[in-house]
């Protein structure tokens, strides 16, 4: 084929004999061309904090009688800096450990309404009651892994928290489908145009860097959805319409609810 790379090796015997070895390239080129480019994005990233740390501890000792007050503004900065670092490098573990075939999931009894009570508890807590959070429907107790679906539906929500300005409205909701149940959350923000919506599960793609960051994004939130849905056999699905708002969607299989 035109497009396939292949590498030959010929290997030859005693004999006279000789062996054509071909590879096909073109994948495992493509899987290293993803793990160069994950991690010229993570350093990047992880530069900036990094930058503004080490910047902030030279103008410290460099002028040690520098005040109170400016000295505590420059503590809080790197502390939030720390903070950023921190989230990053939590999430880039995170995804490795999702990634990995040596940790399956491990399925365990999750009590829904527990675990709905809590998220809309931190959730709260994050929107600081600049979006009115309605909950329809508890949702039905599911067999899967309970850290990794806490983690898929608080980045949804959050994100919906994230890009919504303040005022909007955010829904959580479970409905029952002929395929089983599906989570959903819907808010009433920024929307994401069309062209970006097949990109938006990779690792660190944004459609606005800037704001992002300013609302503490890692840009891997949703490249973790995407991998928590994969190994509980869930679909991600993401409906969005610029200016009026998102509704992102995991639909579980039947196989997943516990009557
Ligand atoms: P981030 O940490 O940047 O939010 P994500 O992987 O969670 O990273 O999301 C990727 C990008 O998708 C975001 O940077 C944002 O542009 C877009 N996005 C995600 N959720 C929403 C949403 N609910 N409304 C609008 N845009 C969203």
């Amino acid at each position: 084929h035109r497009n396939r790379k292949l590498i030959a090796h010929i290997i030859q015997f005693e004999n006279r004999r000789q062996i054509l070895v071909t590879h096909d390239i073109t994948e495992s080129e493509r899987i290293d061309m993803m793990r160069r480019d994950f991690i010229a994005n993570a350093s990047h990233e992880l530069r900036t904090p990094l930058t503004v740390i080490n910047g902030f501890l030279e103008i410290s000792s460099m002028q040690p009688d520098l005040d109170v007050k400016t000295r505590t503004a420059h503590l809080k900065l790197m502390t939030e800096q720390g903070h950023r670092m921190q989230s990053l490098v939590d999430d880039m573990l995170t995804l490795t450990r999702l990634e990995s075939v040596d940790f399956p999931v491990r399925p365990e009894h999750i009590n829904m309404t527990a675990l709905m009570e809590q998220l809309v508890a931190d959730m709260n807590g994050l929107s600081m009651g600049k979006h009115p959070l309605t909950f329809i429907n508890e949702g039905p107790d599911l067999m899967g892994s309970m850290d990794e679906l806490r983690s898929a539906f608080s980045n949804l929500v959050s994100n919906a928290v994230r890009y919504t300005p303040a005022g909007g409205n955010i829904t959580i909701s479970w409905t029952n489908t002929e395929a089983g149940p599906k989570f959903m959350v819907k808010d009433s923000g920024i929307g994401i145009g069309s062209e970006h919506l097949f990109r938006l599960t990779e690792r660190f793609y944004r459609v606005d860097k800037s704001r992002s960051r300013e609302t503490q994004g890692t840009g891997l939130g949703l490249a973790i959805v995407k991998h928590v849905a994969l190994r509980h056999k869930a679909q991600l699905t993401i409906d969005s319409t610029p200016d009026v708002g998102s509704t992102f969607a995991l639909q579980f299989p039947i196989e997943a609810a516990i009557l």
